[in-house]
């Protein structure tokens, strides 16, 4: 039976296809690396291929991703600090996020309501609404999780200076 991972190498095979490109095998690692994830920088997912495929460079990482994403099967998001994170979008469709100063995590959510009020909002304001981005910056409520999961050295986002 072919897993999710087959399927989706099947897809971007056909896409990489009609632009005269191949799926690599150094394409598919990172592929594959970023299937497994939600959202992920591109130095976290080198830490991630490191393990097994030291060779990759992260320069092959991020043109990969950034590849991914002209396919759709990544999107670039900027939660308050200076690093793009990539949220493997493939089986999502619009959703926005709550994210922890403290440590980094990322919940997604999609709320019609709040979805409603924005389209009332910039209607009201003449305004055709395309598109929004929605974060929700805070600290998780279970502290005991929150700094398990700290990982990174520096908090994964900015907290506000004030
Ligand atoms: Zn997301
Ligand atoms: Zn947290």
């Amino acid at each position: 039976m072919a897993t999710e991972v087959d399927t989706e190498i099947t897809h971007l095979k056909n896409q990489l296809a009609q632009r005269h490109l191949k799926l690599t095998r150094q394409r598919e690692i990172v592929l594959d690396a970023f299937l497994k994830n939600d959202h992920i920088t591109a130095e976290a997912l080198y830490q991630q291929i490191a393990k097994t495929n030291a060779h990759l460079g992260l320069a092959t990482i991020y043109r990969t991703l950034n590849l991914l994403c002209e396919l759709g099967i990544g999107q670039e998001r900027h939660f308050g600090d200076n690093k793009t994170t990539f949220d493997n979008v493939l089986h999502k469709k619009h959703h926005d996020h709550l994210i922890c100063y403290k440590c980094g995590k990322i919940v997604e959510f999609e709320c019609s309501e709040i979805e409603k009020l924005q389209e009332e909002m910039a209607d009201k304001h003449g305004f055709i609404l395309q598109n929004h981005k929605l974060e929700l910056y805070g600290y998780c409520k279970d502290i005991e999780n929150c700094e398990k999961s700290i990982t990174t050295p520096t908090p994964a986002v900015g907290v506000p200076t004030s």
